[in-house]
């Protein structure tokens, strides 16, 4: 999947989901993170590989989530809005440490996304991180079909909020 598509397709779930302009505009850095990490080079030996493993991002997302949850006794820390809780309390020393971990857990969303969006474009890594063997090949990166697919999307994920699913 092209780059913008990424960063489209996660930022607007995110928004969608949380309504938070700050946790989509980390989600979507976060979703182009894995390939960019790969160096400018494209190199087919270690694309997809370890950059497009779930289970670094997953455990990294499990840590930062399970920090939240225990510093502000929140459950569902995903209500917590990180732009209405700057607008609401400023930047304070505790809220400030909710307030980056948060915004770092929705990078690594964004990377989990990115993942996600990969595998129906073709393979990625499941249980071991060097070898591509999961997902399938609904279109080709970059052709009409991709801007179809995420067309078909975005109009599923505004049916869903409208429809309040
Ligand atoms: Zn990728």
């Amino acid at each position: 999947m092209k780059w913008h598509n990424h960063k489209l397709l996660t930022g607007l779930t995110i928004f969608l989901a949380t309504s938070d302009p700050l946790a989509t505009v980390s989600s979507m850095i976060g979703s182009i993170f894995p390939d960019s990490i790969e160096g400018k080079t494209f190199n087919p030996k270690i694309h997809r590989t370890h950059s497009h493993w779930f289970v670094y991002y997953v455990t990294i997302a499990t840590i930062i989530s399970l920090y939240i949850m225990y510093t502000t006794k929140i459950m569902n820390i995903y209500n917590i809005n990180i732009y209405k809780t700057i607008m609401h309390y400023g930047i304070g020393i505790i809220n400030n440490k909710i307030v980056i971990s948060l915004f770092i857990l929705y990078f690594f969303i964004g990377c989990i996304f990115h993942i996600l969006e990969d595998a129906v474009c073709g393979k990625i890594p499941l249980f071991n991180p060097n070898k591509k063997e999961f997902g399938i090949r609904l279109f080709v990166v970059g052709s009409i079909r991709e801007y179809f697919f995420v067309a078909c999307c975005i109009f599923i994920m505004f049916f869903i909020k409208k429809m309040n699913l």
